[in-house]
This record gives C-alpha cells, sequence and structure tokens, in this order.
C-alpha cells in the first residue's frame, strides 16, 4: 500500500512540476502502526494518517500547492490548534521519548549521508580519537545500560569482562532474531535505521579489542536484512568498516548471518552455535560467552534496542543517560503494543512509566470502552500483570516483582473477555514448539504441563491438576537448562497468582 501511495506521489508530482521542489523519502516505521500508512510533510511536521492511494491528489493539490492541511487525514488534529508541527501534538508521540528509535521515521535507512547528517558515526569517531577502550567501557557502564533483550545485564560489566580477557582473537555480536511474538523493536531499527547497530558495533569491537563482528538476524525479515546489506555496503565505502577505519588504523568488520525462526536461537549459547554452523542448541554456562563464546573466544552479545542505545550515550554523556529511568533501569525502554489496544505499535518510553500510561495515554486505551484486565509483558518468557498493578513504574526489577519480566519489550493487553487460561496456554503451546529438546525438564516437562492445561480449558480438569500444574512449574524453572525452558513456565505462574479463580473456574464449575 505504501509503494503505491509513493508512486502516486511521484507522478501527481510530476504533473504538477512539483517534482524538482518536493523529496519523497521512503524511512522506516514510526511506530504507529495503528495509523498507517502514514505520510509527514515538512517543514510543518503535519502528519497524514491511514493514506491511501486515492488520498495522495488532496495531500499534493490541498497541501502542497494551496498550504492548506488537509484536515481529514490528520493526526492529533484536536490538539493541534496551531496547525503547524502536528507530529509533536500528537498523543502517541507525545509522550515518549526516542532514543533508541530516535531516527525511524526521520531518515531514509538506505542513504547513509542521511544518518551522517544526524549525527551519524560521530561517536565511532568521538571514540577513536578521544576514548581509550577503557574509557568507553567506563562511559557505558556509568550509563547504567541494561540489555534490552532479556536479562538486563549491565552491558558496560559485560563488555569489560570480555575486555579482560587475553585472545588472539575476540567477537562483537549482535542478536537481531527476536523471537518474542509480538515483539518487533529489533526488526523496526534494522528497517529504520541500520547504520546506529553497525556503529555501536564498531565502538564496542574498539572497547574489547574485537576485530570482528557478527549480526544474526532472522531470515523472516527479508527488509531489514536487505537495508543491513546495504548499510553495510555503505559503511565499507566510507571507510566506516574495515582495515582502517575513519583512518585511525582500527579494524572492524562485520557479517550477516541469517537464522531460521528457531526461538530458542535468541538465546546467547545457541545463537553462537547456530554462527559457527551447527545446530543451534544452547551450552551449559559457565564459562560465559564473554570467556569462551563463538569458536571459543571471547564474546559480546547485545541485542539490537541496547546497541542503538550506545551512539547515543557516548555523544551526550553517561550522566545524561543515567538521568533518565529509575534507580536501577537507566534509559528508556521499547514496548510492542499489542492486543486489545486502540494505538497498536512501537512505543518507547522512559523506565518507570506506568503501564496506565503505556496503556491508556499512549496506546489509547482498550477497544469498544471495554475493561482492562491484564497486560502480558516480556512475551512467552514473561508473565501477566493485572489490572490492580497498573500504576506500578516499569522497570526491570518491578516487573520480576510481579512475577512478570522485561523480556524484549513485548506488551500484549488483554480485555474483560480474554480467558487467562487461554492465554497461559498460548504461549505455553508457544515454547512447547519451541523446546530444543536438549535437556528433559524442558522437553517433557512442558509438555506435561500442556497436556494438563488442555484438559483444563476442555472442561475435563480433575482434583489435583491445579496443584501438579503448579508443581511442574517450579521444578523447570529450578532445573531447565537454559533461559527458553526456566522462563517458559512463567506465564503459567503469573496467571496461577493473579488469575487462580479462573483455572478453579474450569476444573471445577467445568467452565
Ligand atoms: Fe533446549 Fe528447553 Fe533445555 Fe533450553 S531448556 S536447552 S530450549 S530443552
Amino acid at each position: 500500500n505504501s509503494l503505491k501511495i509513493m508512486e502516486e506521489m511521484e507522478s501527481l508530482l510530476k504533473k504538477s512540476n512539483l517534482a524538482d521542489e518536493v523529496k519523497i523519502v521512503k524511512t522506516g516505521c514510526f511506530g504507529l502502526c495503528a495509523e498507517g500508512p502514514i505520510v509527514v510533510v515538512y517543514p510543518e511536521g503535519a502528519m497524514y494518517v491511514r493514506v491511501e492511494a486515492a488520498d495522495v491528489k488532496d495531500i499534493v493539490e490541498e497541501h502542497l500547492l494551496k498550504g492548506r492541511i488537509v484536515r481529514r487525514l490528520l493526526a492529533g488534529e484536536k490538539e493541534a490548534e496551531d496547525i503547524t508541527k502536528v507530529l509533536e501534538n500528537v498523543d502517541f508521540f507525545k509522550r515518549q521519548q526516542r532514543i533508541a528509535l530516535r531516527n525511524c521515521g526521520r531518515i531514509n535507512p538506505e542513504n547513509i549521508d542521511e544518518y551522517i547528517a544526524f549525527d551519524g558515526y560521530k561517536a565511532l569517531e568521538k571514540v577513536l580519537t578521544e576514548l581509550t577502550p577503557e574509557g568507553v567501557i567506563d562511559t557505558v557502564k556509568r550509563s547504567g545500560l541494561r540489555g534490552r533483550g532479556g536479562g538486563g545485564f549491565p552491558t558496560g560489566i559485560k563488555w569489560e569482562f570480555a575486555a579482560k580477557q587475553v585472545s588472539d582473537q575476540k567477537y562483537v555480536c549482535c542478536n537481531a532474531d527476536e523471537g518474542d511474538p509480538g515483539a518487533f523493536m529489533d526488526r523496526s531499527v534494522l528497517e529504520g535505521d541500520p547504520h546506529s547497530l553497525i556503529e555501536a558495533m564498531s565502538i564496542a569491537g574498539y572497547a574489547i579489542g574485537a576485530t570482528e563482528g557478527f549480526i544474526y538476524v532472522r531470515a523472516e525479515y527479508p527488509i531489514a536484512v536487505k537495508r543491513l546489506q546495504l548499510a553495510i555496503d555503505q559503511a565499507k565505502e566510507y571507510g566506516i568498516l574495515g582495515d582502517n577505519v575513519l583512518g585511525t588504523g582500527h579494524r572492524f568488520d562485520l557479517e550477516i548471518r541469517l537464522g531460521a525462526g528457531a526461538f530458542v536461537c535468541g538465546e546467547e549459547t545457541a545463537l553462537m552455535t547456530s554462527i559457527e554452523g551447527h545446530r543451534g542448541e544452547p551450552r551449559p554456562r559457565p564459562p560465559f560467552p564473554a570467556v569462551k563464546g563463538l569458536w571459543q573466544k571471547p564474546t559480546i552479545l547485545n541485542n539490537v534496542e541496547t546497541y542503538a542505545n550506545i551512539p547515543v550515550i557516548i555523544l551526550n554523556g553517561a550522566e545524561w543517560f543515567s538521568s533518565i529511568g529509575t534507580e536501577k533501569s537507566k534509559g528508556t525502554k521499547v514496548f510492542a503494543l499489542g492486543g486489545k489496544i486502540n494505538n497498536t505499535g512501537l512505543v518507547e518510553v522512559p523506565m518507570g512509566t506506568t503501564l496506565r500510561e503505556v496503556v491508556y495515554d499512549i496506546g489509547g486505551g482498550i477497544p469498544k470502552g471495554k475493561k482492562f484486565k491484564a497486560a502480558q509483558t516480556g512475551g512467552p518468557s514473561g508473565g501477566c500483570i493485572p489490572a490492580s498493578h497498573l500504576d506500578t513504574p516499569i522497570d526491570y526489577d518491578s516487573l520480576i516483582a510481579l512475577g512478570s519480566m522485561m523480556g524484549s519489550g513485548g506488551l500484549i493487553v488483554m480485555d474483560e473477555d480474554n480467558c487467562m487460561v487461554d492465554i497461559a496456554k498460548f504461549f505455553l503451546e508457544f515454547t512447547v514448539d519451541e523446546s530444543c529438546g536438549k535437556c528433559p525438564p524442558c522437553r517433557i516437562g512442558t509438555k506435561r504441563m500442556l497436556e494438563i492445561l488442555e484438559r483444563i480449558t476442555e472442561g475435563k480438569g480433575e482434583e489435583g491438576d491445579i496443584e501438579k500444574l503448579e508443581l511442574l512449574a517450579r521444578n523447570i524453572k529450578a532445573s531447565a537448562l537454559c533461559g527458553l525452558g526456566q522462563t517458559a513456565p512463567n506465564p503459567v505462574l503469573s496467571t496461577l497468582r493473579y488469575f487462580r479463580d479462573e483455572y478453579e473456574a474450569h476444573v471445577y464449575e467445568k467452565r
């Protein structure tokens, strides 16, 4: 649809003799999926939503030729008394702070010059000319940045471990496998701002003493792969990747490795095993990748969103970054809003923003005026947060205290019509399918849990089933080999914690 809109725009601009004056720029995702396709006209910043090819005529004839904004298509019209800068008036964006997504929807991701025009590669230049590797690690440590892909491990400390290892070869890896159903923030950065990832990985290479990097990206993201490869090629052409980065003598090169869509390959050791060319199965830790990772060499692995923060931290300083967020969770977090919510899409908010703000102020609340029942954070590894905790500030620790986790930032909203036992079953079906089968607690245990859940939801549950389910869940959590198995019971445990009555209704009232 967007391509049709673009073609129509090109043709009408030509007919109206505006082709030389108006430049069409294809950008990445704005985040406001519910309102797409979107066209923004600058310098006004007027954001047109739900645009169809038939609307282009009005945009060209009214706005571009006569300077009259087409209100019928305008986002945030109510707030936009002053019709200029409509984009900043849209509720969805007003409350966000876009750091990792700073360039998404703003630059043409296929043009390195646009990235450079928005301070791109300035952080790399600063690092290579003004900072020592220790200085870079110190900045990242003081920023308080924690991994955005799951566990929230402090990024600077991970880099420091790897930097301290003595080895003839080290590697920098990026996890762009993004397997959580409903999460697409990494994809958005890859498609909308791929150079930020290249810049960050090169900075990481300098910090830990690595000259090679790998980006493990799922093959189901063809546009991301294409733009990333294009960005790598452009960076090589500009002397940003290669043997003499920016003429400083620093060496760093990157390669893409395609994942075949296995959820377990998002687990760090499985991902590295897959890059090495083997079946993607987790390895026991220790040794941790910072000591023995890819091909047994010290390796750091961060996800796309984590890396996307790095150039801005270097440019604006650790103090700037650590002033955003909560005491132990600094900066912002991108959430993928999905499920029963009006504004589905990607939002980036400071850590510590409450769930209520995300769901109601930014997400526009629940469709058809229905009641909020719960939100699942962290995808199949996370848990649900009930309405009684809507005002909890969201950060790594508060989510864990509630029995959930940040994960990669999927946030699926459920309304009063959702059965929470069905939700738990849905996520468990996913993890059972995705279990690699290497260790029995996960391979056999999750399957047994699913059988009990199927019985319960079919109205065939028996007395003792709920207790059995809970016992199995706790044992699997404690004994599975990798994060997939250890977190697979979370959706069941958290729904049992907050919605046990629904399980009991299924078993004892055969509902
Ligand atoms: Fe494989 Fe599951 Fe064991 Fe992880 S926990 S190693 S996914 S079987």
